[in-house]
């Protein structure tokens, strides 16, 4: 059985203390073995975070990086720094690094290849916008989207890469796609990855759903045979409302 995987993307939000706050609320989260509780919180709050969840079930990622482990990129933050400080887990290729900073399906792999070479997980973004899914192009740019990706990649990566499927129209909108066509996307990944490595390997990958998600619909959306957890923007900045969701992932495991 697949674990449930639920993540929260604070994206560019909270103070220090509001991140510390929310920590101390969240610490004592109980995850199932089948269960994992990941935070994707913005640079400068990582070490203390990973500091402060030392202990719990709780893992912190990064919500992007470079692909260089080191160079002359003024701001940047590289996978070898982000493993140092025990992140565990890295964004990579989210719809918004997409629009507003230049990612590319180009980048993510390269991205996605330097996160697993220095010992980080990537959580691989991949969506459509609005414009593809009613000019019925959703499945072929998905899986275009995600053969890039996960070019060049051994088929032992592959099996540990988390998939969030995030049609761009369903983030931050309260739009959430309808779990039939999550699901159908979701099934098209794992189809997907299967031809490019085996019905196994395939079976094994972890493809969340996002868009909108809320301990309201997330119950719904886990029920479906091909979505194996959730990542989740702003029902995850509330301690209250993270905590529901890990616990309905809990309870779907
Ligand atoms: P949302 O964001 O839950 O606020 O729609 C999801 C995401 O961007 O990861």
């Amino acid at each position: 059985m697949r674990k449930k995987v639920i993540a929260g993307n604070w994206k560019m939000h909270k103070t220090r203390q509001e991140a510390k706050s929310f920590i101390e609320s969240v610490r004592d989260i109980d995850t199932n073995e089948q269960t994992e509780a990941i935070i994707c919180a913005p640079f400068v709050y990582l070490q203390s975070l990973v500091e402060q969840t030392e202990g719990t079930n709780i893992k912190v990622a990064a919500q992007t990086m470079h692909f260089e482990k080191e160079g002359a990129f003024t701001g940047e933050v590289s996978p070898v720094m982000l493993s140092d400080i025990g992140v565990t887990h890295v964004v990579i290729g989210h719809s918004e690094r997409r629009e507003y900073f230049n990612e590319t399906d180009e980048t993510v792999n390269k991205k996605a290849l330097a996160a697993f070479k220095h010992g980080l997980i990537p959580i691989v973004c991949v969506g459509e916008s609005l414009e593809q899914r009613e000019a019925n192009e959703t499945l072929t740019h998905i899986a275009n989207q995600v053969k890039v990706a996960l070019s060049n990649l051994s088929d032992e990566q592959i099996k540990k890469t988390i998939i969030a499927y995030e049609p761009i129209w369903a983030i931050g909108t309260g739009k959430t796609a309808s779990s039939e066509d999550a699901n159908e996307v979701c099934t098209h990944i794992r189809e997907v990855i299967r031809q490019l490595t085996s019905e196994k390997i395939a079976s094994q990958v972890t493809i969340q759903y996002g868009g909108s998600v809320k301990p309201a619909n997330i119950e719904e959306l886990l029920k479906m045979s091909d979505i194996d957890g959730a990542l989740v923007g702003g029902a995850s900045l509330e301690a209250d409302s993270f905590k529901q969701l890990v616990e309905v992932g809990n309870n779907a495991s």
